[in-house]
């Protein structure tokens, strides 16, 4: 199969503050394979410089130098549960980056979905035992409130209540963050669930009492408090509320034991669909609880995160409703009620593709 790379610059509707930075315009890279025959699946990288420290320039470089392992597949190579995870792996050694794995990972379920006729989804439910006629599950994700003031973001939570979602998201360690959290509190009324997201921005000496500050206006967990697995686990005995790893999920020491109550998986960083289940199911051994999120990707890693979601069964809402924060597209994947629909078309979904031209 051939590999073919496509760099994609989105502006966002408004610019979005977390304590690493301002983001504005998101540049992904589309990632398809070609099979001879006519067939094509695409993915995505879909890395964050400021998140992650991963650029895309050498995303791009890690995905040429799998050009040649995939230029010596085929499709009944791809199609193959055995030969795709040995071309995987092949992939694996010469990216590295878990970003550029993620891109080929994604592009090869969707291959196989389009060759095989049906939605990734079902592909990943039958070896588990799934009822393959199952009804096509939804599944439920937090509103991300994304106004850096408190008025803005006491509007965001009214309309996320209104809109049906049962959980909204927080950035905090970016200063106000008690105006905004009460700010939020007294507009989304008592049943809302408030997430918050530190990035790791809080020192460790801070954070405990941050939290304390926090914690009365009722919060349903915060991810990456301070930054590294070992320092979440040391605040999380006594913390007053509940913890989750975003950020160091994938480092040793946070699949080694359990660090906190929850672990955040993101397709990009586990290395795709095949990772982050992976991942999931270290986690799950280690007792904790799982979810999935997105960093700002587009709507091939979105429905790669749904499809993976659809047979994980996260344990709370997931951060996919992201897409509705880009400019100039309508969001192929909205959330009806604080749930997506997982794509039902075949492979990662039909008319993704035509949201990155
Ligand atoms: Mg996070």
């Amino acid at each position: 199969v051939r590999l073919a790379l496509r760099t994609v610059e989105r502006a966002l509707s408004s610019s979005f503050l977390a304590s690493h930075g301002s983001l504005e315009v998101r540049r992904l890279l589309l990632t398809a394979v070609h099979d001879h025959g006519g067939l094509s699946g695409y993915g995505e990288a879909a890395p964050l410089h400021s998140y992650d420290g991963v650029a895309m320039s050498d995303v791009r470089d890690a995905l040429e130098d799998c050009r040649i392992v995939l230029a010596g597949a085929t499709l009944a190579d791809v199609l193959d549960a055995t030969a795709r995870a040995e071309l995987l792996a092949a992939c694996e050694r010469r990216a590295v980056l878990p970003q550029a794995l993620a891109a080929i990972d994604l592009a090869l379920w969707d291959l196989v979905g389009r060759a095989r006729r049906e939605p990734v989804w079902r592909l990943l439910a039958a070896p588990a035992g799934a009822d393959p006629g199952a009804a096509l599950p939804t599944i439920t994700v937090n509103w991300t409130i994304t106004s850096p003031d408190r008025a803005g973001a006491a509007r965001e939570a009214s309309l996320a209540r209104e809109a049906g979602f049962a959980t909204v998201k927080l950035k905090v360690a970016t200063g106000d963050d008690a105006g905004r959290v009460a700010a939020v509190r007294a507009a989304a009324g008592p049943e809302l669930a408030i997430r918050l997201d530190a990035n790791g921005g809080w020192s460790a000496a801070e954070a405990p009492r941050w939290l304390e500050v926090l914690a009365p206006a009722g919060i349903e967990l915060c991810e990456e408090p301070v930054a590294g697995a070992e320092a979440i686990e040391a605040l999380s005995a006594g913390a007053p509320v509940a913890l989750a790893i975003d950020e160091s999920a994938t480092s040793p020491a946070a699949l080694a034991r359990r660090c906190a109550d929850a672990i955040c998986l993101k397709i990009a960083r586990c290395g795709g669909i095949s990772g982050l289940l992976g991942a999931a199911a270290q986690a799950r051994t280690l007792g904790y609880e799982v979810f999935i999120a997105s960093t700002f990707d587009g709507p091939l890693g979105i429905a790669a995160a749904l499809h993976a979601a659809a047979v994980l069964a996260p344990d709370r809402a997931c951060g996919l409703a992201t897409l509705g924060l880009f400019a100039d597209r309508p969001d192929p994947l909205p959330a009806r009620a604080g749930a997506i629909r997982i794509p039902d078309g075949v492979g990662l979904g039909d008319e993704l593709v035509a949201w990155y031209d």
